[in-house]
């Protein structure tokens, strides 16, 4: 078969690039290969992000720098996937003429029978909101030491900021037997670690048969054999069961890592963005966590400048943030996402000047609780799982892991370690990361 190039641009999430990882995948039982060069591609895929208005605009200004090679290369094929896509619809085509594909979240697994029908000159507009169905299709992930597995999509909490589920669906498990699958395949590649991804893990199963939930995935996941991590991620704070903490300490293989986004410390912000819990309840739930699992590592998102937010609730934001000590924060200035309930409040909005300074004091916040969080490792000795070896621009050599609690370490060695287990002591605490020698 004749092998052409393909290059895809991820903007946004880990379930974005884990979508990549799948495009690439599907795409080599096409006769396509993997290239880092827009410029040799036959095929550009944009993997869009509509959470921020920034990133939105970043897509549509991309596919316009590939619009114009497109004219000295006619036979050029652009696909315009992921979320903004799933919105613009046809729109997209009006707007770009140049865009062969545009492919929405929910039919990823109808590409291979999409290229097709591009390569021989159609243009489609494929965002059903009907999952298309994944079970014939084969995939070849991209090798690596982290597999990403969805295990859900969508979500139903309609937070009043927030885009998901008008982009992403309603909620669905994936069958536990392609997750399984999944994973089977990439511990025989050789990947290390699993992290199972979907926008609210703990919703897992709520469409399956009895019994079927997050803790039960973990079990089976547990039982494959060999020395490998599971991780997962985006938790919904109220939705975290006992079960699923019993089931951290439990099984060996799953890390002790939570990703808990709070979004603001304050209860009436809190209510606003129909965000289920207030402070202390979030706080309890923490604490919890915390006193049931040593070294475990919390972290979470804020956002700043919602409509309305006064002063003193985003002061509560930054007393909450170093209260509950948490490990890292991804942080955000509130930005305005049509058909959402909150971009509908201009009259409450904050001004620009007021959320980039609000946002750099909650930077400033998150850069203590993370150094502070990092200084509790050091002269310890921790199993780090190697990802990366580079040679700095100094001649040092460097091997770069994480710990089983997500931390970073940045560890002297001239040998390249990706994909080994190994044990180092913990020397110094940066901001954002660990520095060990191997032990
Ligand atoms: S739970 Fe997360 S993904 Fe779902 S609506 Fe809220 S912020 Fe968006």
């Amino acid at each position: 078969m004749e092998t052409k190039k393909v290059y895809i641009e991820t903007l946004g999430c880990q379930m974005n690039k884990s979508d990549a990882e799948r495009m690439y995948g599907m795409l080599e039982y096409c006769g396509y290969t993997q290239t880092e060069n827009p410029k040799e591609a036959d095929m550009l895929i944009i993997n869009t992000c509509s959470i921020r208005q920034l990133s939105e605009d970043k897509a549509y200004s991309q596919i316009g720098v590939w619009g114009k090679m497109k004219k000295s290369k006619p036979s050029l094929k652009i696909v315009f996937a992921g979320c903004v896509a799933q919105q613009g619809g046809a729109n997209v085509l009006k707007r770009a003429p140049y865009v062969d594909l545009v492919l929405g979240t929910q039919r990823l697994y109808e590409l291979p029978n999409l290229v097709k029908r591009i390569e021989a000159g159609e243009r489609i507009v494929s965002i059903d909101e009907k999952p298309y169905d994944e079970s014939e299709i084969k995939i070849n992930r991209v090798k690596g030491v982290n597999a990403w597995i969805p295990i859900m999509e969508g979500c139903n909490n309609f937070c009043t900021y927030c885009i998901v589920p008008y982009t992403r669906g309603r909620e669905r498990s994936r069958k536990p037997e392609l997750i399984i699958a999944e994973a089977k395949k990439a511990l025989a590649d050789g990947f290390k670690e699993i992290t199972l991804l979907g926008q609210n893990v703990d919703s897992y199963g709520k469409d399956l048969p009895e019994g079927q939930n997050l803790s039960w995935l973990l079990r089976q996941l547990n039982a494959l054999e060999g020395k490998f991590r599971i991780r997962f991620v985006t938790n919904y704070p109220t939705d975290i069961t006992e079960e699923v903490i019993e089931t951290v300490i439990e099984l060996d293989k799953v890390c002790e890592y939570f990703h808990i986004p709070m979004q603001s410390g304050d209860d009436f912000v809190l209510k606003k963005m129909n965000r289920r819990y207030d402070y202390a309840t979030y706080k309890k739930i923490c604490d919890n966590i915390r006193f049931k699992i040593p070294d475990v590592t919390i972290t979470s998102d804020f956002i700043a400048g919602f409509p309305g937010e006064t002063e003193e609730q985003f002061e509560n934001t930054l007393k909450a943030m170093t209260e509950l000590e948490l490990d890292y924060s991804n942080t955000a200035a509130y930005s305005p996402r049509e058909k959402t309930v909150a971009a509908k409040w201009v009259d409450l909005y904050i001004s620009e000047d007021v959320k980039t300074e609000r946002l750099a004091r909650l930077n400033e916040h998150n850069r203590a609780c993370c150094l502070k969080s990092n200084q509790k490792y050091v002269g310890r000795e921790m199993e780090v799982l190697i990802e990366n070896s580079e040679v700095r621009k100094n001649g040092d050599k460097v091997i770069t892991g994480r710990t089983r609690n997500n931390k970073i370490v940045h560890i002297p060695c001239d040998r390249d370690l990706t994909g080994k287990f190994v044990n180092v002591e913990i020397t110094r605490a940066r901001t954002w990361y660990l520095n060990g020698e191997l032990v």
